[in-house]
């Protein structure tokens, strides 16, 4: 099972501002989690989640592959549980929001050094740009 992808799907849902009525719920207790204030809540949060939403682990055997381990088909229980094992391997310094405070859209820094600051290129270039007019307009 690949927890990263259920873990980059909870993100999607977390930034879709019209998500569908079912997971309206799901969504808005996965932005608690992105816009908690330290790790300890973040950790209780997602921990209150994994309570709310338990995963159901299946044997699955298909397409010719060995008996391996599916998540029952409970999108909200997959996507805790991918958020959470990105907080055991990597950090929950890992589940960033852009620093833009126009945009705040949740991203999974997946960098090497723990420095992503920003949802994608452009929101960082948009700072960058700012920053340079900043520094222009105080004539340095
Ligand atoms: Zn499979
Ligand atoms: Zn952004």
């Amino acid at each position: 099972m690949d927890l990263t992808s259920y873990a980059e799907w909870a993100v999607r849902l977390v930034n879709d501002p019209d998500p569908p009525p079912e997971l309206r719920g799901l969504r808005d207790e996965l932005v608690a989690v992105f816009a908690s204030a330290d790790e300890d809540t973040l950790v209780a949060r997602l921990n209150a989640l994994l309570v709310r939403y338990p995963v159901r682990p299946q044997l699955s055997g298909h397409d010719g592959q060995r008996w391996h381990l599916h998540l029952a088909d409970d999108s909200a229980a997959c996507a805790v549980m991918g958020l959470a094992a990105v907080v055991a391997e990597l950090g929950a310094d890992r589940l960033g929001r852009c620093q833009d405070a126009r945009c705040s859209r949740a991203f999974l820094d997946t960098s090497s050094n723990r420095s992503r600051r920003y949802c994608s290129a452009r929101c960082a270039s948009r700072a960058n740009v700012a920053a340079y007019r900043a520094r222009r307009s105080n004539g340095q």
